[in-house]
């Protein structure tokens, strides 16, 4: 993590101390390393040198506008799943060219919307929503590209919650359904069939589950041009993975040395749609110890940063490395890292071995970049924290913290 650094035993986001931070904007507050973005976002992009493509930022990872901004400056397209993304995405000066849009339910006016914007492509994921964007298209007199997502039943071998290609699983559509799926779209006015894509999980440390995918996607792409079917667009989805802690997952340029030994001579774009990536290392979440305290069989740190701020360990059951922001060298003991909420899966780190600090000191959770604010609410009445962007020695405010009145802004 180059741009996280200890600097005699003080923590640094690039030229900036985070105690400093964190005393000028309080915490739990979330700093993203603009060096480490744009360093990230271009490993894997020129990773696929070889190959004509386009990597489009999976905006549900880290969604902040000055975030897309400056992914969008280094060349980024954007994988969107929502109305709500689409509107960040422009928002943030996105070319429309590079959207590609996802998800299993797309509401006809969120359809619309992506129509009006002019979006390289939608991926399909179900017959029905095939005979809804026909008919939005049609309607607004325009063909709209797609895509459908193949369910290629692989196993990525991650957390069953981000397990995204396997039968049991609500995403895309079977290969044997996929047929008819695409013979029905060339029939259909207002549609264009010109890509394929999946997207089989999330966090996965191997290579092979993707070749895996590929394999199936390439002997279906041959089915198809048996059909007269001709495909441009081959969307191989995000999912690779990061080391939170001991995992070794494959650099991205094993993953684009991979994919373009399979695909080089290819009359194919190749559409990549990297989140965690990109942005999971380039954050962390600084946090408060607000109180320590121990019974028979546990320590506690009870910090100001809960499962409202970051989520992951709660629902995932996930490891972040957790480091003091200021080192004192005190001898390790084993703690729960636990938040103010009201709720027992309200933790951070469980029987973690971290050196004795005190109360009032702080605490770095690392690896907190990608899908750390983007899943983070309100429960309990608690405002969102505050998102900063580290551009060198200059300091970026990219959300305001919340305030009560926020909070309650919409309600009567
Ligand atoms: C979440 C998601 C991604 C990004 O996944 P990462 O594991 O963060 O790379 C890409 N494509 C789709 C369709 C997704 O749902």
């Amino acid at each position: 993590m180059h741009h996280f650094q200890y600097r005699n035993g003080a923590l640094f986001a690039e030229e900036i101390g985070i105690s400093g931070l964190a005393k000028t904007y309080g915490t739990p507050l979330y700093i993203y390393s603009a060096a480490t973005f744009r360093r990230h976002f271009k490993a894997f992009d020129s990773a696929f040198d070889g190959l004509d493509h386009l990597t489009c930022f999976s905006v549900k990872a880290n969604s902040n506008l000055s975030v897309l901004k400056m992914l969008a400056k280094e060349g980024a397209g954007m994988d969107i799943v929502s109305g709500g993304e689409l509107y960040r995405a422009l928002k943030a000066g996105v070319d429309p060219r590079k959207i590609v849009y996802s998800g299993v339910g797309k509401r006809a006016s969120e359809i619309r919307e992506a129509l009006a914007a002019g979006i390289l492509m939608f991926n399909v994921e179900s017959v029905a929503e095939l005979a809804r964007i026909n008919e939005v298209a049609g309607n607004k007199g325009v063909t709209a590209q797609v895509s459908f997502r193949i369910n290629p039943d692989v196993d990525p071998k991650t957390h069953p919650y981000i397990s995204t290609g396997m039968a049991k699983n609500k995403f895309g559509l079977d290969i044997e359904s996929s047929l008819a799926a695409y013979k029905m779209a060339a029939e259909l006015e207002n549609v264009d069939p010109v890509g394929m894509d999946c997207h089989i999980g999330s966090q996965l440390t191997t290579l092979e589950p993707f070749l895996e995918a590929l394999d199936k996607l390439l002997e279906f792409y041959e089915k198809l041009k048996g059909l007269g079917i001709g495909i441009k667009y081959l969307d191989l989805g995000g999912g690779l993975g990061i080391p939170y802690d001991e995992e070794e997952p494959p650099h991205p340029s094993e993953f684009g040395a991979a994919l373009s030994a399979r695909l080089k001579d290819m009359p194919l774009t190749v559409i990549l749609e990297p989140g965690r990536v990109i942005a999971g290392n380039a954050g962390i979440l600084v946090t408060e110890v607000i109180y320590t305290k121990s019974n028979p069989a546990k320590n506690f740190l009870i910090v100001d940063a809960a499962m409202n701020d970051l989520i992951r360990p709660s629902l995932y059951d996930s490891f972040h490395r957790i480091g003091e922001v200021e080192e004192h060298h005190r001898p390790a003991r084993a703690f729960d890292v636990v938040g103010p909420i009201c709720e027992s899966g309200d933790f951070l780190a469980r029987d973690r071995e971290l050196p004795a600090v005190e109360q009032g000191e702080r605490l770095a959770v690392f690896s907190a970049g990608a899908y750390g604010f983007t899943m983070s609410s309100n429960y309990n009445t608690r405002p969102r924290a505050c998102e900063l962007i580290v551009d060198g020695d200059k300091v970026i405010v990219a959300r305001k913290r919340e305030t009560y009145e926020d909070i309650v802004a919409n309600e009567l």
